[in-house]
Formats: structure tokens, C-alpha cells, sequence
């Protein structure tokens, strides 16, 4: 039944077709043409009762669910935060399902763990991170962020643990945090009306200022003030909060300290950011994802922490199942958060790095940056445009100078094409797009010719938005 040589025909025409695919992405259109509920409505409802060749499969994968694809390997993919599976991540992924690892502690494949150690070590460096971050993957910043806050509840209150909380707990972001940290503190059970959202200068970076005073009002009120979330890259804008100045306000009060560059971490490769993580050598704990703008395949988020030992105390349960050696070299992840079971992630993460090398990825970084800023200095350049924000790395905001009804129209209209996929966020209310370039194969000339659709369509706007 399980044959495994009737996979070999059948696998090398997928090798061909994912080749081909990823040479040829910019044929399909970047997100598909269906109404919700198409494909759903094209599959039988119920499965087979007998098993159907592989042949048969990667036939209706192109035929049934390739038309419900959306791109994000499109070099026309500008939405979110665009990535790029590159070549290597792809090649990981296939021996890292061949294999099956499931790394729940060092014993289970003795690689999942160490080989993890070995590729965030690297990227530590590269990032110029301090050497006492331990780091271990996780699928997403959002689970990092929860792990990171589990951490700051065990600091602040040891005997959540048991007990729940114990204290009246209080955690700090930015207004423009992202909506991760919220549900970080639904889960934690600290709840959101105890998360404190400080507002955000014009570059919508956190006030230091109104944190402190937020931070001395909560105490003289009797709570706890527990963790503050700097963003290091936020979501819309991409601004990067003050960390120096935040470290230095949350460290007599014992707070930790979590760093989301889920995003803009991948910048700190290049030697002229480094100076935006001034102080993290005092942070708690901070996450980049390598799978938002270091092409690595979805899903790689890295987590690192100074204070594992804090971690381990909020999360080890270890059943006598899953007792094994006691060798202090052996790393046993499950005893730092909350899975059991572990994914195959770090090969894909060390594929990535060697292949391109840092001077490899600098380079590319680079390259996309100065996309994004040849976006954004043809938004200057245009009377009837404006810059809605400071585009610092690959991500520019801007709107044209006119009701947000025109601009939606705008937005609407370039992503009902297929030709391009771009996203849309609200500034200070204001209605505002958004183009994250972030795909190994955008050119200049997909940048020019995004431009010439918004300036077509500029145009015709205030006669079509009803605005
Ligand atoms: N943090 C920031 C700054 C983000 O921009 C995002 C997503 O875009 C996240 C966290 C959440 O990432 P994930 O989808 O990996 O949970």
C-alpha cells in the first residue's frame, strides 16, 4: 500500500514542477479569482474509501487547488509582510518531512535539538546579539511573544505557576504593538484590561515619557508592573522603539523586557542598524522571524532569551515518559515551552544561511531596501501623493492627498487585478496603503510598474470612489 518506489516518478516531476514554479511564479496571477467557499465547493465532501496514486494527486493539486492559491512567492506579492521560500528552505523542508523527526527532547533526534542550537546561534551573531540569548524556534512570533510574557508572569509572579495570578499584573506596548502581544496576555490570564498601550510620537515610536508615567501610576495604584513589548519593526509603519530608553525605565522596576523584530530583525544583518538595538543586552527576550524577511519557508520564528532558567521554571513538567539523560549538554526544548512536539525547523533556518551566506543575505537585504526606497522617493517626488510614515527598511506607507474613499477605491482596485497585491492599514485614522516588498525575484521593474498602476489609477479615482 505504502509504496515507496511508485513515489519516485511521481516525486521528480514534483522536483520539475516546483522548480519550474518558483523560476516562473509571475505567470499566476498574485492572489486568485473565487468567491469564499469555491474550493470547498469543488472537493467531495467525503474522502475516498480507497487510496487514489499519487499521480492522481499532484494532477488535481495543479487542476483543483493551485487556481485558490495566493502567491507569496509572486514578485508582485507586496502585502503583509512579503517573503520569500527560497530555494533552500524548500530543499529542507522536503528531507525534514522525509525524516519525520519529531524533536520533543534531545534524545527523540538528537539533530532537531542541537542543529536548532547551532543555526540560531548564528543568526545571534549576525544580528549582533548579545552571546547570553539562548534561542529555540518556534512556528510564529505570536507563540514567541506568548512564551515571552509566560516568562515575565513567572518573574513577576512566582506562584502563577500553581496558584494563577497572584498579583494584579500590568504590561506595556505601543499603540502601534502588534496584535499578537494582546492575545499574549489573554492567554497568560492577565488580561487585556491590563495591558497598557502607551501612544506613539509622529514616527510612531513609543514615548518613553508616558510610559514612566504609566508605569508610576500603576504602582501608586497597587499594581504590578510586569513586562513591556518593545517593537522593534511595527506592523504598519515599521517604526522601532526607543529600546535604551525603555530598558532603562522598566529596569528598576523589575520588568521584563521582550523585543518584537518578528519583522525588522532581519535588518539588524546590516552593520548600519545595529545601533537600533542599543540596549537589548538588558532585554528579557526577543523574536525574529526568519520566514518574514530572511527567506526561510513559513514557519520559523526565532526566540531568544536571557533568562532560560526562567522559562524552564514556568514550563517543566516532565512525566516519567519523558525522563531521559541527565547530560547537561543534552537540551531537552520541550522543558522550555509549551509543545511537546517539535518540527524539523532548524534544518531549514541552516540550509538558508549557508546558502546565501551573510555577505549573501546582506546583499539581497540591501537590494530590497533600495526597492522600497525608490517606491517611496516617487511618492515625494508626486504632489498628489504623501509619505504617511518613515520607511526605515523594505515597507512604505503613503496615501494620496485626498479622502480615504478615494484611497480605498485605489487599494481595492489594484488588488481585484491580480497583478499586484498590496495592503492597507489606518494611521492615526487615517486611511493609508501600504507596499512591503520582501520577494527574491521583485525588480525595479515591477516597483516602476506598481507605480504607473497607482498613478493610473490616482487619476480616476475621484470619479470612481463616490468619495
Ligand atoms: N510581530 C510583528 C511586529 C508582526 O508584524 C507580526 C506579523 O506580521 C507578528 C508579530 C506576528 O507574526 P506571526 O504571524 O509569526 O505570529
Amino acid at each position: 500500500m505504502h509504496d515507496v518506489d511508485s513515489f519516485r516518478p511521481v516525486a521528480r516531476e514534483a522536483i520539475e514542477w516546483i522548480a519550474d514554479y518558483l523560476a516562473n511564479s509571475r505567470r499566476y496571477p498574485v492572489t486568485p479569482r473565487m468567491r469564499p467557499g469555491d474550493l470547498i465547493d469543488r472537493l467531495p465532501a467525503q474522502g475516498p474509501e480507497t487510496g487514489e496514486p499519487l499521480a492522481q494527486l499532484l494532477a488535481d493539486f495543479e487542476a483543483q487547488i493551485l487556481p485558490a492559491v495566493g502567491h507569496w512567492n509572486h514578485p508582485r506579492f507586496f502585502n503583509y509582510f512579503s517573503s520569500t521560500g527560497s530555494v533552500p528552505g524548500v530543499l529542507a523542508e522536503m528531507l525534514a518531512a522525509a525524516l519525520n523527526s519529531n524533536g520533543i527532547n534531545w534524545v527523540a533526534t538528537p539533530a532537531v535539538s542541537e542543529l536548532e542550537q547551532v543555526a540560531l546561534a548564528w543568526l545571534r551573531q549576525w544580528s549582533g546579539l548579545p552571546e547570553d540569548y539562548f534561542g529555540q524556534i518556534f512556528d510564529t512570533a505570536s507563540i514567541s511573544t506568548l512564551h515571552a510574557l509566560a516568562a515575565a508572569r513567572e518573574m513577576a509572579d512566582p506562584d502563577s505557576r500553581r496558584r494563577g495570578l497572584t498579583k494584579r499584573l500590568r504590561v506595556y506596548c505601543s499603540d502601534q504593538a502588534h496584535s499578537s502581544v494582546d492575545k499574549a496576555v489573554i492567554a497568560v490570564g492577565i488580561g487585556l484590561d491590563n495591558l497598557i498601550k502607551i501612544p506613539t510620537d509622529a514616527a510612531f515610536r513609543l514615548q518613553p515619557e508616558l510610559l514612566r508615567q504609566a508605569i508610576e501610576a500603576d504602582l501608586a495604584a497597587g499594581f504590578t508592573p510586569c513586562a513591556v513589548v518593545a517593537t522593534l519593526g511595527t506592523t504598519s509603519t515599521t517604526s522601532v522603539d526607543p529600546i535604551r530608553e525603555i530598558v532603562d525605565l522598566a529596569a528598576p522596576h523589575n520588568l521584563w523586557v521582550h523585543i518584537d523584530a518578528a519583522y525588522a530583525g532581519a535588518a539588524l544583518l546590516l552593520p548600519e542598524f545595529a545601533s537600533l538595538l542599543q540596549g537589548a543586552e538588558r532585554a528579557h527576550s526577543y523574536v525574529v522571524n526568519p520566514h518574514k524577511w530572511l527567506f526561510v519557508p513559513v514557519d520559523c520564528s526565532a526566540f531568544y532569551t536571557r533568562f532560560p532558567e526562567i522559562l524552564r521554571r514556568a514550563f517543566t513538567v516532565t512525566p516519567e515518559y519523558l525522563r531521559t539523560t541527565a547530560d547537561p549538554r543534552a537540551v531537552n526544548l520541550m522543558d522550555y515551552g509549551i509543545p511537546l512536539g517539535r518540527r524539523f525547523r532548524g534544518l531549514k533556518l541552516w540550509f538558508v544561511l549557508r546558502y546565501f551566506g551573510r555577505q549573501g543575505l546582506i546583499a539581497e537585504l540591501r537590494r530590497q531596501i533600495e526597492l522600497a526606497q525608490r517606491l517611496r522617493r516617487y511618492v515625494e517626488a508626486d504632489g498628489r501623493f504623501e509619505l504617511a510614515a518613515p520607511a526605515p527598511f523594505s515597507t512604505v506607507c503613503f496615501r494620496k492627498r485626498a479622502p480615504a474613499a478615494e484611497n480605498r477605491w485605489i487599494a481595492a482596485e489594484i488588488n481585484r487585478s491580480g497583478d499586484f497585491f498590496i495592503s492597507q492599514t489606518l494611521l492615526r485614522e487615517q486611511f493609508t496603503l501600504r507596499v512591503a516588498v520582501g520577494n527574491l525575484a521583485t525588480t525595479e521593474a515591477d516597483i516602476d510598474a506598481l507605480w504607473e498602476r497607482l498613478t493610473a489609477l490616482a487619476a480616476l479615482a475621484s470619479a470612481h470612489s463616490g468619495g
